[in-house]
């Protein structure tokens, strides 16, 4: 049997960790943290559960190929999925914007509120119907398939490729200009942030939403990640946590072992890198084995910006289960976090999750926006200006929670306040960017196969190497690299 060590215990090592086991491999995965999920994950504060991941999960609808892929890892389980009424709610001088999951909901609300957008509506909800057609390819990596698979994986793109075409080099922002009612406006245009990102984004994100491919599944990102895991075990896989590799060591063309913080070292015929990009180029290979694709995003952030966010989260001792589950509404005194200066607060609660809090309590959380220069903000300050400033941010959220939800006065509780340096510690997310780089406008998306020009038996999976990123990204990838695999190794690749 060949062995494997797999570099991480996120999704993408999970994905490729559960195909290895299917494939005839002996592999173990080694993950830095005490838990897999890596960015997929959530944690416990003062009787609350706070999730740190999903809010939409692409292949949550039954009979698609993304979903037999899940369940074929063991993510979904048999637990219910939570298909959400609306993906999010924007509100403007009293006017809410729903973006529904019904799309003739969505269409007759914004008619209601803006009759003379009725074209860019119409418009609008055509487009998404349009893109119910597409399904993310789960099958097999562009590269490997042969003529006739091409052609067919290229008419089944046939829709998605129309919309690209039209809305791929239009900023989210400008897209949103088209429209003639300020809170339509507001709500594209705070959709993604103002960073150049395409409107394509707005667009695949409603159409997968909108037929009901991107639920949450019960339990959220934890849960999920877990299910995974004692899928991988069942099959024979081996996780070591706490494990966090610090050297790898190659001669001749080959990487030969893998050595831990914690002094084990572990040798295999094949290493699987599945962390984040900057880390396995730059600390594990030393910056020897450069990629120029890669490079070249790291070192143009106007182009390819990385994304982190500040994450605040609240235990409220109240029920929820009238509020919007996501809503997006104006501070009325803006402050600033990290660099930026924040202007509209982004709630999510988790009223539909009873486990997440104590009977009759309600876990809130709110994602603030962070790039660069945010980093370099946090970056600059020492332990204690630090403590202070999650401090300060999380009095300003309650200030303006209080304000807006009069009746949440004095029931918020701060838990916990993670910032780009938090996602740094906990999973070495290069600048805190727990998402790849998502091609703006003036970007080009990138596919790397993932292996290393000069070492034949090491291959990078997870997030980085496919656009758009996310979780359905690392899941493929991790499947994609085992199929990899198994043709070096000329065998033929199973799935079950
Ligand atoms: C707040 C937030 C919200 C998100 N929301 C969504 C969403 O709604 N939908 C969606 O699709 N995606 C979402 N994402 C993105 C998604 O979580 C990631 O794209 C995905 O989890 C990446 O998986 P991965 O396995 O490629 O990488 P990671 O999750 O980064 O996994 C890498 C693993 O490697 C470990 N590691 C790193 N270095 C080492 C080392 N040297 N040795 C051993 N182990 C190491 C890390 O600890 C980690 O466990 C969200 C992310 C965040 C943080």
């Amino acid at each position: 049997m060949k062995k494997i060590v797999i570099v991480g215990g996120g999704i993408a090592g999970l994905s490729a960790g559960v195909f290895a086991q299917m494939n005839g491999f002996d592999s173990v995965i080694l993950e830095k943290n005490s838990v897999v999920g890596g960015e997929c994950t959530g944690w416990d504060r003062q009787g609350y559960h706070i999730d740190g991941c999903i809010h939409w999960l692409i292949g949550t609808k039954k009979g698609t190929p993304i979903h037999d892929l899940w369940t074929t890892v063991g993510a979904l389980g048999n637990v219910e999925v939570h298909n959400h009424e609306s993906f999010l709610t924007f509100e403007h001088e009293g006017t809410q914007v729903h973006l529904y999951r019904d799309l003739d909901r969505l269409r007759s609300s914004w008619l209601e509120i803006s009759p003379e957008d009725a074209d860019a509506i119409e418009e609008f909800c055509k487009t998404i119907k349009q893109l119910h057609s597409f399904e993310i390819p789960v099958g097999k990596p562009m590269d490997m398939m042969n003529i006739i698979e091409k052609v067919k994986f290229m008419l089944s793109m046939k829709d998605a490729g129309m919309v690209m075409r039209k809305y791929g080099k239009i900023t989210s922002t400008d897209y949103a200009n088209t429209f003639k009612h300020p809170a339509l406006r507001g709500a594209l245009g705070t959709f993604v942030p103002d960073r150049g990102y395409s409107a394509s984004s707005i667009l695949f994100a409603l159409g997968n939403f909108t037929k009901g491919q991107a639920g949450v599944p019960a339990g959220g990102s934890r849960a999920m990640a877990l299910r995974m895991k004692d899928r991988y075990l069942s099959l024979g896989g081996t996780v070591k946590t706490a494990s966090e590799v610090v050297e790898l060591d190659i001669a001749n063309e080959k990487v030969q072992s893998a050595t831990c913080k914690n002094g084990e070292t572990y040798e295999a015929d094949f290493f699987i890198v599945a962390c984040d990009a900057h880390m396995f180029f730059n600390r594990l290979l030393k910056g020897n084995y450069p990629v120029p694709e890669f490079e070249q995003r790291f070192g143009n952030p106007e182009d390819y910006p990385l994304a982190s966010e500040v994450r605040i989260a609240f235990g409220y001792a109240g029920t929820m289960n009238d509020y919007p589950r996501t809503l997006r509404f104006p501070v009325a005194a803006p402050f600033r976090v990290g660099a930026t200066g924040v202007e509209h607060l982004l709630m999510t609660h988790y009223g539909y999750e009873p486990d997440f809090a104590p009977e009759g309590h309600t876990a809130i959380s709110f994602s603030i926006n962070q790039f660069h220069s945010d980093y370099e903000a946090w970056s600059a300050l020492d332990r204690q200006a630090y403590q202070e400033e999650k401090a300060r941010i999380g009095n300003e959220v309650i200030r303006e929670m209080e304000t807006r939800f009069p009746e949440m006065r004095g029931k918020l509780k701060l838990l916990d306040v993670a910032t780009p340096k938090t996602f740094e510690r906990y999973c070495n997310a290069y600048r805190g960017a727990f998402m790849a780089f998502i091609p703006t406008v003036t970007g080009k998306p990138m596919t790397h196969t993932g292996q290393i020009k000069g070492l034949d038996n090491l291959h990078f999976s997870g997030q980085w190497v496919q656009p758009p990123g996310g979780l359905p990204v690392a899941l493929i990838t991790g499947h994609d690299t085992i199929i990899r695999l198994c043709k070096q190794e000329k065998q033929q690749f199973v799935r079950h």
